[in-house]
């Protein structure tokens, strides 16, 4: 069945007498210091535990579609059933899966290597090297003896697709692109097509195959193996079946993790902090519906939130009256980073001067509000559009939420308001095998799922300060949306960007 016809059977059932939005007899109205006591670090990392299980038992990674992400989905499923509290669906979609697992050595050297995503599986070994003229984007930068040998090419200019055409339209058997400025190369081809395998390496593993070329022969082994498949996943959205379900409030993070990793903080963290406050929920009324969202395949683009949302305004089915429901969105994508920083998004654009829909502010002053009451710093988070929110930003809903960092260096200012160490990733393992249930930060953690069923707390009883969306602000936001573009090319490295996976360059 499809969630808008669901959500609209559920309105319908619940709408009848005044007064009447809650059907859990006897409990209390939830409060915030109520609802916040119930949440403690033994329940959040057993969650943890569980999902590291998943992963360790289906290949190390809890990535879309994969027995491990699936034994996530079934596992919250579940849970989020047999509490008899919500009304819990999984909402079905179809994507192509794409990842690798890559190898590469050049002169007895193995240097990491990153799959580039859509390329073909392919293998080659004490294969030469050779490096193409200019930056590969036309056939005549590809010298005749590239052919059965293994092309090296610098980023830049033109698409990565393009380079890897080329070097197969060469007779190359393999294609090594080397990052033209610092920093990781996260890329992908865009789509199928006829390339070499390729990879993609840092600027100076480029540095030093260039290096090794100049002295002499390099004789490289390239290995990639690539899964490519069209896989059904799920999101899962468990909604109250008390509260008014014309005015709920959305909360989520995503459920998949990456190929690379078991993806315990990314975004097992957000997943397991948000699914403790469901829980705790049960235990109390609500005035406003809340309806807990755990989206697949955001690391493959955000894709189940945007077919969430695609499915609710009507494109797929539903209406936009459907999508006016939502009175706010919070999103968690990393609220345990080890060397973390307490983010909040930046809701009003007074840091990045680019707010969220009208609303966003109130929630960004809430969450504000929650950590200031302790005497705990905190620092804005951009809306980098690189995580679930976006679908919601861009369909003008109010939203907000944490993030604890990613890949981006902690600076000197950060060490001094958080602790932690000044020069070292926010999250030292992202995206990567250690993000693991050693690697979380138990007091960021905690202290985040408290702020979660703190907010909760207040917007399940009133959304006071926060505008219901409509038509002008949607349209507003969708240009907003574009012109955050500017934010969405590779090298600029703000400070709020979760996901790479969804980030991958295409240049
Ligand atoms: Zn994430």
């Amino acid at each position: 069945m499809k969630t808008a016809s669901i959500l609209a059977a559920a309105a319908a059932l619940s709408a009848p007498a005044l007064g009447q939005y809650n059907t859990g007899h006897g409990k209390k109205l939830v409060t915030s210091k109520a609802l916040q006591k119930l949440i403690n670090l033994d329940d959040l990392l057993a969650g943890s535990q569980k999902l590291q299980d998943f992963a360790d038992a289906n290949g190390g990674n809890r990535a879309f579609g994969g027995a491990g992400h699936n034994a996530t989905v079934d596992w919250l499923y579940k849970e989020l059933k047999k509490t008899g509290y919500y009304n819990v669906e999984k909402q079905p979609f179809v994507e192509l899966f794409s990842a690798a697992t890559v190898g590469f050595t050049a002169a007895g050297e193995s240097y990491a290597a990153a799959y580039m995503t859509y390329g073909p599986s392919g293998s080659v070994e004490q294969t030469p090297l050779v490096k193409v003229a200019n930056i590969g984007c036309t056939a005549e930068d590809y010298p005749a003896e590239v052919k059965d040998k293994v092309a090296l090419i610098s980023r830049g200019e033109c698409p990565f697709a393009q380079k890897a055409t080329l070097a197969k339209a060469a007779g190359a058997v393999g294609a090594v692109i080397y990052n033209n400025i610092p920093g990781a190369l996260a890329g992908t081809l865009g789509a199928v097509g006829n390339y070499a395998p390729t990879v993609g390496v840092v600027q100076e593993t480029g540095n030093a195959l260039i290096a090794a070329l100049e002295a002499g022969e390099v004789l490289v082994d390239l290995s990639v193996d690539t899964i490519e498949q069209n896989r059904t996943t799920y999101n899962v959205i468990a909604e109250t079946k008390g509260g008014d379900h014309n005015n709920v409030l959305v909360l989520g993070g995503h459920s998949d993790s990456v190929f690379q990793g078991p993806g315990i903080n990314d975004d097992g963290s957000g997943t397991i902090g948000v699914f403790a406050v469901a829980k705790a929920l049960t235990k109390f009324n609500v005035k406003n519906a809340v309806r807990f969202a755990f989206w697949s395949a955001e690391e493959f683009g955000k894709l189940g939130s945007f077919h969430y949302l695609k499915t609710l305004n009507g494109s797929i089915s539903g209406s936009a009256a459907e999508v006016s429901k939502i009175r706010a969105y919070l999103n968690f994508d990393m609220i345990a980073s080890p060397n973390y920083v307490l983010g909040i998004y930046d809701g009003d654009g007074n840091a990045f001067n680019f707010s969220g829909p009208a609303g966003s502010e109130t929630i960004e002053r809430d969450f504000e509000e929650f950590y200031e009451n302790k005497g705990l710093p905190h620092v804005p988070s951009l809306f980098s559009m690189r995580s679930d929110y976006a679908a919601f930003l861009e369909n003008g809903i109010p939203s907000g939420g944490l993030f604890t960092g990613a890949e981006e260096l902690k600076t000197e200012e950060e060490a001094q308001l958080f602790g932690g160490e000044a020069g070292v990733a926010l999250d030292a393992n992202y995206h990567q095998k250690g993000d693991d249930i050693n690697n979380l930060a138990h007091d960021a953690y905690l202290l985040n799922t408290q702020s979660i069923a703190n907010s909760v707390a207040k917007y399940a009883v009133d959304f006071k300060g926060i505008p219901r969306p409509n038509a002008t602000l949607r349209k507003r936001s969708a240009d907003s949306v574009r012109y955050l573009a500017r934010f969405d090319h590779g090298s600029s490295h703000n400070h709020a960007a979760p996901c790479g996976n969804t980030q991958r360059v295409s240049v």
